[in-house]
C-alpha cells in the first residue's frame, strides 16, 4: 500500500486535491460529501474577508500563488463564516470589531467562547498577518529598529529566536512578535487560532505556522517556509505600524 507521500508522487493533481480536502476538513470547511444535505450559505455579514493588499502570485517564489488562493479565499473565508453563525445566533456581538471580541473573549457568553476563540481568532489572526507580508524593506526601521535591537541585541538573533518559536510550535499556531503592557518587546508563540490580544499583548508580526500555510510547497520542511517568510516580511510596514502605535 502507497504511504500519502508515495501517492501524491504517483498521482500528482488528484493526491494533492485530496490532500487539499483533508487541510480544509481540519479548518472545519466542509468536505462536500454527495449524499450529505447542502448546508444552508453562512450569513454575509458583520464580518467580511479582507482582499489581499497585493496580487496572489506577489509573494512568489516565497509563498506560491496556489496556497495564497487555498490559504486565503478558503481557510480565512471559513473563520468568517462561521463567526457569521455564531454572532447571528447572538446579535449583541454584531457591533464589536473582531478585535474586540478576541481581545475580550473571557467575558463572552460560554455558548460563543469557543467559535469566537477559534473562528475570530482565525479571522482576526489572518487579518493582521496579510499586510504585514509584502517584500516592503530588508530590515525594520526608525523605533522598531531600535526596539529591536535593545532586546534582542540585533536583527539576526531576533530572526533567530522567532525561527526557533516557529519551529518550536508543536501542532497548528503562530509566532509572535508582541509589544508587552510595559511597552518591551516579546517573542510568543499561541495554540490553534489564540490571539496575544487575549491577554493584552499587541501583536507586531507574526508567521503562521498551520500546515495549510506551507504544507503545497514546503510539505514537512517548516525551517524552509520560516526562512522564506523573512523574504515576505513588510518591514516598511510592519515598522510603519510600530511607529503610528507607540
Ligand atoms: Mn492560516
Amino acid at each position: 500500500m502507497m504511504n500519502r507521500r508515495t501517492a501524491i508522487k504517483h498521482l500528482g493533481g488528484a493526491a494533492s486535491a485530496l490532500l487539499l480536502t483533508d487541510a480544509l476538513r481540519a479548518d472545519g470547511i466542509q468536505g462536500g460529501q454527495a449524499t450529505a444535505a447542502p448546508a444552508p450559505a453562512p450569513p454575509t455579514g458583520p464580518f467580511t474577508l479582507p482582499a489581499l493588499p497585493y496580487a496572489y502570485d506577489a509573494l512568489e517564489p516565497s509563498f506560491d500563488a496556489t496556497t495564497m488562493h487555498l490559504h486565503h479565499d478558503k481557510h480565512h473565508q471559513t473563520y468568517v463564516n462561521n463567526l457569521n453563525v455564531a454572532v447571528a445566533a447572538h446579535p449583541e456581538l454584531a457591533g464589536k470589531t473582531v478585535e474586540e471580541l478576541v481581545s475580550n473573549v473571557n467575558s463572552l457568553p460560554e455558548a460563543v467562547r469557543t467559535v469566537v476563540r477559534n473562528s475570530g481568532g482565525g479571522h482576526a489572526n489572518h487579518s493582521f498577518w496579510w499586510p504585514t507580508l509584502g517584500k516592503g524593506g530588508a530590515a525594520p526601521t526608525g523605533e522598531l529598529a531600535k526596539a529591536i535591537d535593545a532586546k534582542f541585541g540585533s536583527l539576526s538573533t531576533f530572526q533567530d529566536k522567532l525561527t526557533a518559536a516557529a519551529l518550536g510550535v508543536f501542532g497548528s499556531g503562530w509566532a509572535w512578535l508582541v509589544r508587552l503592557p510595559d511597552g518591551t518587546l516579546a517573542i510568543e508563540t499561541t495554540p490553534n487560532q489564540d490571539s496575544p490580544l487575549t491577554v493584552g499583548h499587541k501583536p507586531v508580526l507574526t508567521v503562521d505556522v498551520w500546515e495549510h500555510a506551507y504544507y503545497l510547497k514546503y510539505q514537512n520542511r517548516r525551517v524552509e517556509y520560516v526562512k522564506a517568510y523573512f523574504q515576505v516580511l513588510n518591514w516598511d510596514y510592519v515598522s510603519g505600524q510600530f511607529a503610528q502605535k507607540a
